[in-house]
């Protein structure tokens, strides 16, 4: 912030206009009636110097407890299917749950990405 103040002292004859000097002392050089209005001119600028935008940004990763466990839980129990079901369909259940586990493992662990914008 920066605060600039240029103060300017302007007198005028109070009856015809005419400029005077403030410093001058004496009935108007212009209609020689005495009296001047004298006016300060003060102007401030506030001015907000170079830009203070911030940005803050957070990356973890999400980690959903319940779908990680019913991931170890078929990565445990499906080679246990297999010792029961045998066969094609035995395979096609291994097959089955490998695509499960990894369908709830990519939504059990997301990555969260925060962003938070301002300025101040
Ligand atoms: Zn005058």
């Amino acid at each position: 912030m920066e605060l600039s103040e240029p103060t300017t002292i302007l007198a005028k004859c109070a009856w015809c206009g005419t400029e005077i000097d403030p410093a001058y002392v004496g009935p108007c050089p212009n209609c020689g009636r005495s009296g001047k209005i004298a006016s300060v001119g003060l102007s401030a600028s506030l001015k907000v110097s170079g830009s203070l935008a911030w940005e803050h940004r957070r990356e973890y990763l999400l980690t959903n407890k319940k779908l990680l466990a019913s991931v170890v839980c078929i990565t445990i129990l499906s080679p246990l299917l297999g010792l029961y079901v045998t066969g094609f369909l035995g395979l096609a259940l291994g097959v089955a749950s490998g695509l499960v586990t990894l369908v709830i493992g990519l939504f059990a662990v997301m990555k969260v990405r925060e962003i938070t914008r301002g300025s101040g």
